[in-house]
């Protein structure tokens, strides 16, 4: 039987209903809820991302700001301008936007989540937040956007997870890594692929729940996806593509061949529709988490 997809922008828009009321109540004691942006240059996926992040606010209520940095800035003028945003206190919540320019990428970036302050870390980077990650105690931490959408939608068919063989393939800092920990946490066996992992289908026909964040169109083909799996597709890649018309268009694409997968799957995200707008929607919910630590950091919220 073909999958049944899971629709990400309905849990979205049910996650951004709630965030709604929960700003509402925020604005009425006087802490209205404050996000930013920060870019490095100029990127095509992000692009995208920051214009969903933008719409996202606008709608729950939430003061959104984008700064823009030029792509040559040094590393010292970088963590100044993160150092700087952390500590306006009418600020919440910092995102940095990835990928900054390669001379950022490693160690200066790895400075600026040290920097950041964890309770204004709505992306989850900030070793503390890690940390909490893996530990599983995340009382009053805030985890990483794209983890908690992907662990949304895997729980969205009702199927429990404890006790399932999970496979993800991906191990980066923000969505790899802390998604095969919240799954680790959550009770199923994981296993993570990577790059040098030697045969990516020897791994994923196992999977009950298979997670797959790489960027790299069509990786996984339908005869790598298990009967009755939960396949949760991270990626977005944007191709350039010529429609019915012969005309050149761009469109976002995951990293599973949707159409082969979901003659074996049992349930699928889509892309796009899939972990995109959760993940925002968890952005969301984290600036609201963020706003309320600092406002009972202040004594204004008990
Ligand atoms: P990344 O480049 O940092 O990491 C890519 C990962 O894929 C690495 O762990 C690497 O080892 C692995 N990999 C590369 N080639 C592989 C191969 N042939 N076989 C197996 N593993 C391989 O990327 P990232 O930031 O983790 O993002 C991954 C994808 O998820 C990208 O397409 C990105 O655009 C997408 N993404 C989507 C959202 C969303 O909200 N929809 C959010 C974050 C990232």
């Amino acid at each position: 039987m073909p999958a049944r997809t899971i629709d990400g922008r309905a849990l979205a828009q049910r996650l951004r209903e709630q965030v709604k009321r929960d700003v509402e109540a925020l604005v009425a004691l006087d802490i209205p809820p404050n996000l930013v942006s920060l870019q490095v240059g100029e990127s095509e996926p992000s692009q995208h991302y920051l214009e969903s992040q933008k719409r996202a606010c606008g709608e729950v209520g939430i003061l959104y700001t984008h700064v823009r940095l030029d792509r040559r800035i040094g590393e010292r003028q970088f963590l100044a301008h993160v150092d700087g945003i952390c500590k306006n206190p009418e600020v919440n919540g910092l995102i940095i936007q990835l990928p900054v320019p390669k001379r950022l990428a490693g160690a200066p970036l790895q400075k600026a989540y040290r920097l950041m302050d964890p309770e204004k870390d709505v992306e989850g980077v900030h070793p503390s937040n890690q940390g909490s990650v893996l530990s599983g105690q995340v009382e009053g931490a805030l985890l990483p956007c794209t983890a908690l959408a992907v662990l949304a939608l895997a729980r969205e068919p009702g199927i429990p997870i404890r006790g399932k063989e999970a496979v993800v393939i991906g191990h980066s800092q923000i969505v790899g890594k802390p998604i095969s920990a919240l799954l680790l946490n959550e009770g199923a066996t994981v296993t993570t692929c990577h790059v040098d992992t030697r045969d990516l289908s020897e791994h994923t026909r196992h999977a009950d729940v298979l997670v797959v964040a790489v960027g790299r169109p069509g990786l996984v083909r339908g005869d790598m996806v298990k009967e009755g799996a939960i396949v949760i597709d991270v990626g977005l890649t944007y191709v350039d593509e010529r429609d019915e018309q012969g005309v050149l268009v761009t469109r976002p694409r995951g990293d599973v061949a949707f159409a082969e997968a979901a003659e074996r799957a049992g349930h699928l995200t889509p892309v796009p529709g899939g972990v995109g707008p959760v993940t925002v929607a968890m952005l969301l919910s984290n600036t609201i988490q963020a706003a309320r630590f600092q406002a009972r950091r202040r004594g204004m919220l008990k």
